[in-house]
């Protein structure tokens, strides 16, 4: 056995362990718990509601069978009653059978006698001898039945009447009572055939008639009768006398105890089942107290289990919302954690109230240390105390500006930074104000930024200040000068009107932008679409008189720091590398020249033989001339003739001077809108006399209708006379037959890159290019010839791309043999914009 264990203090130690239910119930989840508290009232409702049921039944199942039971006392007692009476009769009537019998009456003395029984006993109504050939010897009948008496004296009983009852009376020589029936039309009436004997035999009976009504109402017990609703019946339960109580409408049918009427019946024994006794009991205590009283449980425990279910809904509806409002309050509990803005409330007195997590983390004071302090508060650096507390004092009274105030804050550990402070009032859920919400940044990591980003700010704009070109922003559509570094401003002052110069002369008017179609303009910001998606930054060179110098103007468009559209423009100077440019032209010019004088000292033996000609054809009309002369043959105008053809021939010389001269010539360059044919020609004049010396055929094709070309014609022309003379040598090292000394020159329009051009090409039937040859081609100072100087290609190929045009050579081939070789190249009409108009007119690539 055990005893509970003895504390030190001597009590009993109530170490019971929980029971069971009560360890369950902390096993379920607390909406199991809510279901089980919200269903464990119904059920005992229920329960409560089946007792009372029970209850209910119980008891009226009693109180029904103890009616019951006083019905069948009470019955027993009125059918012996009737019995007695019945059986009393009976025994007069024997009686007076016997006294028949044994021939101790006579029919007046039956009369008498009948007549004082009837007269005494009501329910007697008819007395008659019948002797036994059924015929009527005397009757006595109560004189409200006389007037319709069946029985006559001297007739004989009809067949049919009391026919049966009086068989077994004769055949049992017993009393017999006849079987009432209802159905009969007359009053119903109880027959007793009592049989009266003559030594042994049947001498006939004496037919008692008993009106049943009468019966009923003398035999019964008037209390008994006033309890109950007593009739008989007939063996087919049809009523011979009382009254029945209709069959009761029963409102409670459905109740197993209520479908019960409360009634007996029994058999009226010496009639035997021919006779039926019932009672009725005029009320049966289907209480109405009692039916009430189930119904108002009923209604409650329904009341009840209805309100407990609404309350329970209630319950439910309060659960949710208070869910609903634990997330919120976890939700905004976790915000103002996470929060890294501190938060501190104040109340109207200046008292902390509460602080929130970050606010601790600043500050490096725990909530504990804070909450409930008042100034001067532990995070106040001591030296701004006067100031905090002035602080403090507008913060209380609401002056602290929505901006913000800045402060310096004490940490724990003595450590201070610089925080800004906003201040809102803290309204409760009345309205009414409560106190003062703070919220509090550290914005010493602003600060540093804001340091850093001078700091850059200062190093972007030293670099700016200290760069070798002028630098200046202005927004479109206004003299205002947004930005100008120092060259700028040592250039142009500090007005816009330097970088307005730039961007007019520069060509790049920012008007452009406002004057412009309003197809191009945004109407929404006003400002270009394409135009500035698109632009790129634009280049221009401009003279700027003012500074005596070349300066490239570069602008481009951009965003300004406010939004405006402004307009950079940067301007270098220029003006060493514009000088160096142009002693490099002059220096190429120069070498152009120097190269044409090249060509022809190179072409001067052919130069020599071309004047040869004519020179020797003056010397021999000069010598002719004055031979005849001396001779005195001449005539006046033979020597004219002669002197007009040494005037042509000095002309003709006089021409290939010119125009060796004029190729040689060393001038400015000069691109003028030039004719093709016509610089064709020049350069077949000047190369022919190549051609002639080494027998070489020159034939050339000239497109009809070729627009005119922007060029430097002395420059185009060197390039044509330097492939063609490259032509003839290639044919003459080549060693060709005369019938295979053919050049072609062939001038086409054609469409090279997109451009309108001019190709001049120039076909040999020489030794062709090795591939060697081919890969050094257009290099200075490369030759295969031994007196050759290698510069002739390579200035051609410069003077056709300055000209914005390509050169190129390739190999003419017959089979695997190389026949010569084709050298091509083309120049872009710059004037014509029209390609299309350019293939309309009928000449095409
Ligand atoms: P040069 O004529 O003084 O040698 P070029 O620059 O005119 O200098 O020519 C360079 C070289 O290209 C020539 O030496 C020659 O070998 C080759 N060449 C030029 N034109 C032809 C041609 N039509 N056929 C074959 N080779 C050529």
């Amino acid at each position: 056995m055990s005893h509970p264990t003895p504390t030190p203090h001597g009590f009993p130690q109530a170490i019971a362990p929980r029971a069971w239910w009560q360890r369950w119930w902390s096993s379920q989840s607390s909406h199991r718990q809510d279901r089980f508290a919200m269903l464990a009232p119904l059920a005992a409702v229920l329960l409560f509601l089946a007792a009372i049921v029970a209850a209910f039944g119980y008891l009226r199942l009693e109180e029904v069978e103890r009616e019951q039971e006083a019905v069948k006392r009470d019955l027993e007692y009125a059918q012996q009653r009737l019995r007695l009476r019945l059986l009393e009769r009976q025994e007069q009537l024997m009686r007076l059978a016997r006294d028949i019998s044994n021939k101790e009456m006579d029919p007046e003395e039956f009369m008498a006698r009948a007549e004082a029984l009837v007269v005494q006993y009501p329910e007697l109504q008819a007395i008659t001898w019948i002797d036994a050939s059924r015929r009527i010897i005397a009757s006595q009948v109560t004189p409200s039945l006389a007037a319709g008496n069946p029985w006559v004296a001297g007739e004989k009983l009809k067949p049919g009447d009391t026919e049966t009852t009086f068989g077994l009376a004769r055949d049992l020589l017993q009393p017999v009572y006849s079987q009432p029936a209802a159905s009969t039309p007359t009053m119903p009436l109880l027959q007793l055939h009592t049989p009266l004997t003559e030594q042994g035999h049947f001498a006939g009976v004496i037919l008692g008639e008993y009106s049943i009504d009468n019966l009923l109402r003398y035999a019964v017990p008037t209390e008994i009768s006033a309890k109950y609703a007593v009739t008989l019946l007939d063996s087919r339960d049809n009523v011979l006398a009382g009254r029945a109580i209709p069959e009761r409408q029963n409102s409670m049918g459905f109740l197993p105890w209520a479908t019960h009427v409360n009634e007996d019946e029994v058999p009226v024994s010496p009639v035997g089942n021919g006779l039926i006794l019932r009672a009725q009991a005029w009320r049966t205590s289907l209480g109405v107290v009692g039916s009430g009283l189930f119904w108002l449980v009923c209604a409650l425990s329904a009341m009840t289990a209805w309100m407990l279910i609404a309350n329970w809904r209630h319950t439910r509806r309060r659960m949710h919302t208070q869910n609903a409002l634990v997330a919120e309050t976890t939700f905004r509990r976790a915000m103002e954690n996470s929060m890294l803005t501190g938060m501190r409330a104040l109340d109207m007195q200046g008292r902390i109230t509460y602080v929130n997590p970050a606010f601790c983390q600043m500050t490096g004071w725990s909530e504990a240390e804070l909450v409930g302090r008042t100034a001067p508060f532990p995070y106040w650096p001591e030296e701004d105390h006067p100031i905090l507390h002035a602080r403090l004092q507008e913060e209380l009274s609401g002056k602290i500006p929505p901006a913000g105030v800045q402060f310096r804050v004490k940490r724990k550990d003595g450590s201070l930074f610089d925080a800004r402070l906003y201040v809102s009032p803290l309204i409760d859920a009345l309205g009414k104000q409560s106190g003062w919400m703070t919220s509090m940044t550290d914005i010493t990591e602003p600060n540093r930024i804001r340091e850093q980003l001078s700091a850059s700010y200062e190093r972007f704009t030293t670099v700016l200040e200290a760069l070798d070109a002028s630098v200046s922003v202005a927004p479109l559509g206004s003299e205002e000068l947004l930005f100008a570094n120092k060259l700028y401003r040592l250039w142009f002052g500090t007005q816009a009107t330097g970088h307005l110069q730039l961007v007019e002369q520069a060509g790049m008017p920012e008007q452009r932008l406002s004057d412009d179609g309003l197809d191009d303009v945004d109407g929404l910001a006003g400002l270009p679409t394409g135009t500035l998606t698109t632009a790129r930054p634009e280049n221009a060179e401009i003279y700027v008189a003012q500074l005596g110098k070349w300066l490239e103007v570069r602008s481009r468009y951009l965003n300004w720091v406010d939004g405006r559209l402004a307009q950079m423009v940067i301007a270098t100077d220029i003006t060493p590398r514009r000088e160096a440019e142009e002693l490099s032209a002059a220096q190429a010019e120069r070498a152009h020249s120097a190269s044409r004088l090249i060509t022809m000292g190179e072409m001067a033996s052919s130069v020599a033989h071309e004047l040869n000609q004519p020179l020797t054809a003056i010397n021999n009309y000069c010598s002719g001339m004055v031979t005849r002369i001396k001779d005195k043959k001449i005539t006046d105008e033979d020597l004219l003739g002669a002197l007009e053809k040494t005037s042509r021939q000095a002309q003709r010389a006089g021409q290939i001077i010119q125009r060796i001269r004029s190729f040689v010539k060393r001038s400015e360059p000069n691109r003028t809108l030039s004719d093709v044919p016509g610089m064709v020609a020049e350069a077949v004049e000047l190369a022919e006399i190549e051609f002639r010396r080494r027998n070489v055929r020159l034939t050339y094709h000239i497109a009809a209708r070729l627009p005119e070309l922007r060029v430097d014609p002395i420059l185009i022309e060197q390039v044509l006379v330097n492939l063609m003379k490259n032509a003839a040598e290639s044919i003459d090292t080549a060693a060709r037959p005369s019938a295979r000394r053919n050049v072609e020159l062939r001038v086409l329009p054609k469409i090279e890159e997109g451009l309108r051009a001019v190709e001049f090409s120039v076909t040999d039937t020489g030794q062709g290019l090795a591939p060697e040859v081919m890969e050094r081609l257009f290099e200075a100072f490369f030759s295969t010839k031994a007196e050759g100087m290698g510069i002739g290609l390579n200035l051609c190929r410069s003077i056709v791309e300055s000209h914005h045009g390509r050169m190129q050579a390739r190999n003419l081939y017959n089979g695997q043999e190389v026949v010569g070789c084709c050298f091509s190249f083309w120049i872009p009409v710059t004037d014509s914009p029209q390609i299309d108009a350019f293939k309309d007119s009928g000449v095409t690539a």
